[in-house]
């Protein structure tokens, strides 16, 4: 049995991704099961070398140790193009050459039926030959055509978690997403069903922020005749005020912690019992070596 910890070298790692780290390495200790570690970072636009190195250096402080080899997935865009190869040839991907802008002024003058604002379907009702046209000079995404994706599922599509409970896929929850961008030419989704299939994850464990991306995922997974993981969705750490925690607040991240004096030890013994992060803990558990910076008090992510 594998699961896998996936952080996105977007910044450090904070106290959030830490709680993470632990909840994959705690399954995997009861289940005598895999952890495997894969690195997230196709937005080349966000990500930085420099975060992956300081990500490997501070799941070891933390005392996480992996299986095999890490994944780096910017060293993997063949893959996932061939993915997307197969659904061009099925026809269930669009062109779609809306803006950001363009979109929220869609959305703004569509009547609001979700609480998600979801794609209003414009580049999903060109023609081909208009596609063909534009597509000669137009930068443009790939969408997911939802409903045609839902034509190809006989039967109920439904993800289990990690009680065995199963959970239907319904067209509601899938947006017509986007899975090659613009910019980048892939989509966050599309890497992790490939990457959660070839590394064998029996099992992923991440925050109840991405469980929306399950049905998504699954969806996909049954398009790309892909296995199904089962899925745990832990909750978030918080803050006092019910905050997330936010990367770029150097206070919780597990670098400034480490820093300040806090033990790897300590740490862990904390997020074994809480999930209300308070700078307290820092005024407690630093060595004495050197005051807890102002900035370490736990600002809002903002
Ligand atoms: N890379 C994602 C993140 O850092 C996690 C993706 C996943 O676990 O599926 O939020």
């Amino acid at each position: 049995m594998r699961t896998r910890f996936a952080p996105s070298p977007t910044g450090l790692l904070h106290v959030g991704n830490g709680y993470s780290a632990l909840q994959c390495q705690q399954w995997a200790q009861r289940h005598g099961a895999e952890l495997l570690l894969r690195i997230e970072d196709i937005d080349q636009t966000r990500c930085r070398p420099q975060f992956t190195d300081a990500i490997l250096r501070d799941l070891r402080w933390l005392g996480i140790r992996w299986q095999q080899e890490v994944v780096i997935q910017s060293r993997r865009m063949a893959c996932y193009r061939r993915a997307v190869e197969q659904l061009q040839s099925r026809d269930l991907l669009y062109p779609c050459f809306c803006s950001r802008a363009e979109i929220r002024r869609q959305l703004a003058l569509s009547a609001p039926h979700h609480s998600l604002p979801r794609y209003p379907g414009r580049c999903r009702r060109l023609s081909n030959a208009e596609r063909r046209l534009r597509m000669q000079s137009e930068p443009h995404a790939w969408r997911l055509d939802a409903a045609a994706a839902f034509a190809h599922v006989n039967g109920p599509l439904q993800w289990y978690d990690h009680r065995g409970d199963p959970h239907l896929v319904v067209p509601d929850q899938v947006d017509d997403v986007v899975l090659v961008r613009k910019d980048i030419g892939i989509s966050y989704h599309l890497a992790v069903v490939v990457d959660d299939a070839e590394q064998g994850i029996d099992m992923v464990i991440r925050g109840e922020d991405l469980r929306e991306a399950t049905p998504v995922q699954l969806l996909l997974q049954h398009l790309l005749a892909l296995p199904h993981p089962r899925y745990l969705h832990h909750p978030l750490i918080r803050d006092t005020h019910g905050n997330r925690l936010a990367k770029r607040n150097h206070a919780t991240t597990l670098a400034g912690l480490r820093e300040a004096g806090v033990t790897a030890a300590a740490l862990r013994e904390f997020l074994t019992h809480h999930r209300q992060w308070n700078d307290d803990f820092v005024r407690s558990h630093h060595r004495g070596h050197g005051r807890p910076r102002k900035s370490m008090t736990c600002e809002a992510s903002r």
